[in-house]
C-alpha cells in the first residue's frame, strides 16, 4: 500500500464526505434513549426532516442502510402476490425489483437501456391498459446512482393521474435527497425511501420512509409479514419522542447538525450548487472527448456523473491509477456497466475546489491509463466555475 499524505478524496457517489461539524457532533456521549433529553432530540429531528422531504406527514427513521428502507416501503403497503410495476433504469432499480420478487410480489419489470430514466408516456400506457387496477404500486428510483440519470417524478405522477390509476407511488431518493429537488407531498409520492450517507452528508447507518396518508391507509390492510419494519409502533413511540427499540443515537446527533447545514445554505441553493457542479463535470467530460452515460439532457443527475469509456479502454484501470497515485476513490461501473464506466460523485459536502481537484485527478488518471483525452477538459470545467457565479451576489450564507 502506498502511503498518502493529506486528505483522501472520497468521490464515489456515496458514502460521501462527512463535514467536520457532523463528525464532531457525533463524538459525544451516548445518552439514555428513554430519557427526556433524547425525546427532545427526536421531536426536533422529526420536525426538521419534514422540509427536506417536502412533507407535512410522518417520516420514519430506521437504524439501517437504505436497503432496509426499501424493504419497509414494500412490506408496509403490499400483500403477497400484489402486482408491482418497476422500471429497469439501472443497477439499483434492478436490486429493488429483485427484493420485491423475493418478498413474494408479482413484479412487472419494464426493461431499460441504463441511459434513460423512467419514460412517463410508457408508464401512462401501462397503467391505462391495467383497467382492472391490478397494479398496486409503481416503484421508481429518482436518481439512479449506477448511471447518473434522474427520473422526472412530477411527470411520472402526472402519468399516473392521467390514467386515473390508484396505484401507490414509491420513490427511492437514497442518492437524491438533499442534493436534487424533491417534493414528497407536492409530487404526490406515497412512500419516499432515503438514506443517510449520500446527500445528507452522514455516515451510513440511517434510512427513512416518508409516508403519505394513502400509504398509511394501505398499511392497515397490507398482509406482507413485517415486524421490525412496521411503521406503526415507530410512529406511535415517536409521538412522545421515543423509538420501540434502541435508536442509532450518535448518528441522530450527526443528523441534527447535517440538517442545520442544509437549512443554513437553503435547499434551493443546495440544489443549484449540485446542478452547477454537474454542469462543470459534463464540460470536462465533453472537453476530454468522452461521453456522458446519461443520454437525455432533461435527466442529467446533479449528484453524480457516469463517464463512458471508449470500447477498448477499461474504466477500472482509470479508477485504479487514480486511487494509487492520487488517493482518490471514484465510483465503479455496477452490474452490466462494470469496466465500461466510472462514476464521479459531486454531492454532499462539496465545493468548487473539491470539484477542481477531483477533475484534475480524473484527467491525470485518464492520461496515465493511456486513454486518448484532450487535456482541455479540465480547463473547460474551470472556465465554467470561474465564469458562472456560485450564487447571486448577496444571497445565501457561507456554510
Ligand atoms: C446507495 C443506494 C442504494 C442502496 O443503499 P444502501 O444504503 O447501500 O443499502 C439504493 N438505491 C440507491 C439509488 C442508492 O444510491
Amino acid at each position: 500500500m502506498t502511503l498518502h499524505t493529506g486528505r483522501h478524496f472520497l468521490q464515489i457517489p456515496g458514502p460521501t464526505n462527512v463535514p467536520d461539524q457532523v463528525l464532531r457532533a457525533m463524538a459525544a456521549p451516548t445518552i439514555d434513549h428513554r430519557g427526556p433529553e433524547f425525546a427532545e432530540l427526536t421531536l426536533h429531528l422529526l420536525d426538521a426532516l419534514k422540509p427536506v422531504f417536502g412533507t407535512a406527514g410522518p417520516v420514519v427513521i430506521y437504524p439501517a442502510s437504505g436497503t432496509g428502507a426499501w424493504e419497509a416501503a414494500l412490506v408496509n403497503t403490499l400483500s403477497p402476490g400484489d402486482r408491482v410495476l418497476c422500471f429497469e433504469t439501472g443497477h439499483f432499480a434492478t436490486l429493488w425489483q429483485k427484493m420485491a420478487t423475493g418478498l413474494g410480489l408479482d413484479v412487472d419489470f419494464v426493461p431499460g437501456d441504463w441511459r434513460h430514466g423512467v419514460d412517463p408516456a410508457l408508464l401512462a400506457r401501462r397503467l391505462a391498459a391495467d383497467t382492472s387496477h391490478s397494479v398496486k404500486a409503481v416503484c421508481v428510483v429518482h436518481n439512479e446512482t449506477s448511471t447518473g440519470v434522474t427520473s422526472r417524478i412530477p411527470e411520472i405522477r402526472a402519468a399516473i393521474d392521467t390514467a386515473r390509476h390508484p396505484a401507490l407511488l414509491c420513490v427511492d431518493t437514497i442518492s437524491s435527497l438533499g442534493s436534487i429537488d424533491y417534493r414528497h407531498d407536492e409530487w404526490g409520492v406515497d412512500v419516499t425511501v432515503a438514506g443517510s450517507q449520500k446527500g445528507l452528508m452522514l455516515p451510513p447507518g440511517l434510512s427513512f420512509n416518508a409516508v403519505s396518508e394513502k400509504a398509511v391507509a394501505a398499511s392497515r390492510t397490507a398482509a406482507l409479514p413485517r415486524s421490525f419494519w412496521d411503521w406503526h409502533p415507530v410512529i406511535e413511540a415517536n409521538r412522545r419522542g421515543f423509538f420501540p427499540y434502541t435508536p442509532a443515537t450518535n448518528l441522530l446527533y450527526g443528523l441534527k447538525t447535517a440538517l442545520e447545514l442544509l437549512e443554513a445554505e437553503g435547499l434551493p441553493q443546495v440544489f443549484a450548487r449540485h446542478a452547477r457542479h454537474a454542469r462543470a463535470t459534463r464540460a470536462a467530460i465533453h472537453g476530454w472527448g468522452l461521453e456522458v452515460l446519461c443520454a437525455d439532457a432533461r435527466e442529467h443527475s446533479g449528484a453524480l456523473t457516469a463517464v463512458l469509456m471508449p470500447p477498448e479502454h477499461d474504466a477500472d484501470k482509470v479508477r485504479e491509477v487514480v486511487r494509487e497515485r492520487f488517493d482518490m476513490s471514484l465510483g465503479a461501473g455496477l452490474g452490466r456497466l462494470s469496466g465500461r464506466v466510472f462514476r464521479i460523485g459531486h454531492l454532499g459536502h462539496f465545493n468548487d475546489l473539491t470539484l477542481a481537484g477531483t477533475l484534475a485527478g480524473v484527467q491525470m488518471g485518464l492520461r496515465l491509463a493511456g486513454a486518448p483525452v484532450d487535456e482541455g477538459g479540465l480547463q473547460a470545467a474551470l472556465d465554467l466555475l470561474s465564469d458562472e457565479p456560485a450564487r447571486p451576489a448577496g444571497e445565501g450564507g457561507r456554510v
